[in-house]
């Protein structure tokens, strides 16, 4: 990585590898199928439930009868699908059919509950709910009094619910000219950012064809994926990690994508055996069960090159561990940013020629990006060594939240760097290591929990006057959420009440774990409540 002075005094860190030529012009599904002549009839999409395999040629022509069937049914440039859905081949098929007629999907958790679906349903403008039978019924209402249409994948939908065959029984040669221009939206994952609830993050044509090509495109090209690799995609779709950086990026490398619809570790090392799987992407929790097993040697898992894990800390043993693990495979963790792409740095020890990595390091700048570490207070660059807010400027950012310019503001400033809200420092050998974060949000698992989400929840409770949600460390989830709550007077709420009062209308990693009663929140005089200082009572040994 090379510094550039840019101002006075700021000094920007770039990737160490040159910069690329990057098609920004074309749509992401001509680019991710650019190179199709030669990959065609090579597996593209291999369903790991039923063992069905779709080449590229399926997929490519799939997508386009999939557009086709979208524009009957009345979707056109602008307009927003929703996918509720486990990893399955439909899920792909609609991505790349909206991308064709300058459409937007947005995915969510099908896991969530009715109210947090019907949120993000009507937040994004969906004007199509695609999903499975056994989630109709957390869609059907809202959809039916917001004059939503809902179609299920299943072989046998509920009557009055579309069938998938509407699509891919479309004329693929039916699909309207559609001008769509790199800064047309593609992809709009929901996330919460540094602060707030969560909100629609468009990611551009332009945006996802930097991105993808950032990993695997160029002069040291395939930094990831070859043609003949096969690729765990185990992360669900809905979350842009797996989106962007297993299924764009596979497509666009020409391998083949093991579609697995829940982790589970056995049925997981059954399908590296019988796949050959070479690379898997995954995140902390996943690389903790695969290290625990007691089956592993049970298992032929010699075909691993690589394994890639990001989307949340990852503890230096654990990594020490799954190293030891697998001898001949490299490991290496990247770092993402539903934001910021999400890719901001990735591991340079697959590279066509590798560089030594630190354990704990969370890679260099992707190329053709420029990274600063600035001071939280002063906002001045940092020099290496030294910790601040990690920021990100390059193609590959969001245009910025749905419908929330002043969100915006906060996040991408005015000379386009993004600012991740997260506390890092850069080495002497241009490795990125994560030390802290400075915003709200929480993750379990690598699954993103909005402290204000659940405090908004927590504060329609009449017994409840005030809360804050903040995170507590979890061996096994990372970090979990638990609330600090203030009695409405005369109350005498209990913990499990609280807990059960939020269970019942979020999804499972939203849940509180813990309750702490207290007599006020820590507020700034300006109202915000001083999360560090929660945090810090929570460092200090549990409240009572
Ligand atoms: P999301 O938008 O859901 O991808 O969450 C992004 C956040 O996850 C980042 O801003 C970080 O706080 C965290 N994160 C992602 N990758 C890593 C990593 N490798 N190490 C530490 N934190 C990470």
């Amino acid at each position: 990585m090379s510094i550039q002075t840019e101002q006075p005094g700021e000094l920007v860190f770039r990737s160490k590898l040159p910069d690329i030529y990057i098609p920004k012009h074309l749509p992401l599904h001509s680019y991710c199928f650019e190179n199709i002549s030669k990959v065609g009839s090579r597996p593209c999409l291999i369903n790991g439930s039923t063992g069905k395999v779709y080449t590229y040629y399926d997929v490519e022509l799939t997508a386009r009868k999939v557009a086709s069937g979208l524009n009957k049914l009345g979707v056109g440039k602008g307009d927003v699908v929703m996918l509720l859905l486990p990893n399955s081949p439909e899920f792909a098929f609609v991505f790349l059919g909206a991308s064709h007629l300058g459409a937007m999907t947005t995915a969510a958790n099908p896991f969530f509950r009715a109210a947090e679906i019907s949120k993000q349903a009507k937040s994004s403008k969906a004007k199509l709910i695609i999903t499975q039978a056994c989630y109709y019924d957390k869609v059907k209402d809202f959809g039916h009094e917001n004059g939503i249409k809902i179609m299920c994948i299943d072989d046998s939908p509920p009557q009055d619910c579309l069938h998938f065959s509407e699509l891919t029984q479309s004329d693929e040669n039916n699909i309207p000219t559609v001008d769509i221009s790199p800064d047309d939206v593609v992809a709009l994952p929901y996330s919460s950012g540094t602060t707030g609830l969560p909100k629609g993050v468009m990611l551009t044509h332009k945006g996802l064809v930097t991105s993808v090509a950032q990993q695997v495109d160029g002069e040291n090209p395939n930094l990831y994926f070859r043609s003949e690799d096969v690729i765990l995609c185990v992360l669900p779709l809905f979350h842009i990690y797996s989106l962007n950086s297993v299924f764009l990026c596979g497509l666009r490398a020409g391998a083949a994508i093991l579609l697995m619809q829940k982790f589970e570790i056995v049925s997981l090392l059954q399908l590296i055996q019988k796949y050959k799987v070479s690379i898997m992407p995954i995140v902390p929790p996943i690389v903790l069960a695969i290290s625990k097993s007691p089956d592993l040697d049970k298992y032929d898992l010699s075909s691993i090159k690589m394994l890639k894990s990001g989307g949340a800390p990852l503890g230096k043993e654990i990594e020490e561990t799954v190293k030891a693990k697998f001898p001949n495979a490299k490991f290496g963790q990247g770092y993402g940013m539903t934001e910021a792409g999400p890719v901001l740095s990735m591991c340079l020890a697959f590279a066509k020629e590798p560089f030594e990595v630190k354990s704990g390091a969370c890679g260099t700048v992707v190329r053709n990006a420029e990274m600063k570490i600035i001071d939280p207070e002063t906002g001045s660059s940092l020099p290496r060594n030294q910790p601040g807010e990690i920021c990100i400027r390059g193609d590959q950012i969001m245009k910025g939240y749905i419908n929330d310019p002043e969100a915006t503001d906060r996040t991408i400033d005015r000379e386009g760097w993004l600012h991740t809200g997260d506390v890092g420092f850069i080495d002497d050998d241009d490795e990125l290591f994560i030390v802290d974060r400075l915003k709200e949000l929480i993750k379990y698992k690598g699954f993103q929990v909005a402290p204000a989400e659940l405090e908004a929840l927590l504060l329609t409770h009449p017994n409840i006057s005030d809360a804050a949600v903040v995170p507590m460390k979890d061996d096994l989830a990372g970090e979990v959420p638990v609330a600090f709550v203030v009695r409405s007077s005369g109350s005498n709420i209990t913990e499990d009440e609280i807990k059960q009062f939020v269970s019942k209308q979020v999804v499972f990693y939203k849940r509180i774990n813990r309750v702490f009663f207290i007599d006020a929140i820590p507020k700034s005089p300006s109202g915000k409540i001083l999360r560090k200082d929660l945090r810090a009572k929570l460092a200090a040994g549990l409240p009572s």
